[in-house]
């Protein structure tokens, strides 16, 4: 998928602020920061989406959500917590067609979304 931004930043042609990397995983900084800290974690494998990944993958997920806490935890967001958001499809807000988990952090978040 060399269409896809987030497929870039995983081979490495496009440069990203990386906080986390692993053989399956990559976390770094999102470029439009919605909070003092605000990561996103992404699969180097193209999915477009979580429902996706369900359905061809779903073990993970599971991977994915243990990359999520140990950067959390990492990035010093604990014990006060942090907000994790996947949107998908065009209501769900989703931009980019890649796989992503915003690990949004270090304020409060505030409750309901917009
Ligand atoms: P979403 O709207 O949930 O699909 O989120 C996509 C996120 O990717 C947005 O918060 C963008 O700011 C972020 N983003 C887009 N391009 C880049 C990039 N090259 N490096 C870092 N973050 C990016």
């Amino acid at each position: 998928m060399t269409d896809c931004v987030f497929c870039r930043i995983a081979s490495g042609e496009i440069p990203a602020k990386k906080a986390y990397e692993d053989e399956e995983f990559l976390a770094f900084h999102d470029i439009n920061p919605q909070a003092p800290v605000h990561l996103l974690v992404i699969p180097r494998r193209h999915f477009n989406d979580v429902v996706q990944a369900v359905k061809e993958q779903p073990e993970l997920v599971a991977r994915l959500f243990a990359v999520v806490s140990k950067v959390a935890a990492a990035q010093g967001l604990l014990p006060e917590g942090f907000r994790t958001v996947c949107n998908t499809g065009p209501n769900g807000g989703q931009t980019v067609g890649h796989l992503h988990v915003h690990v949004l952090g270090g304020r409060f978040m505030g409750w309901p979304p917009g």
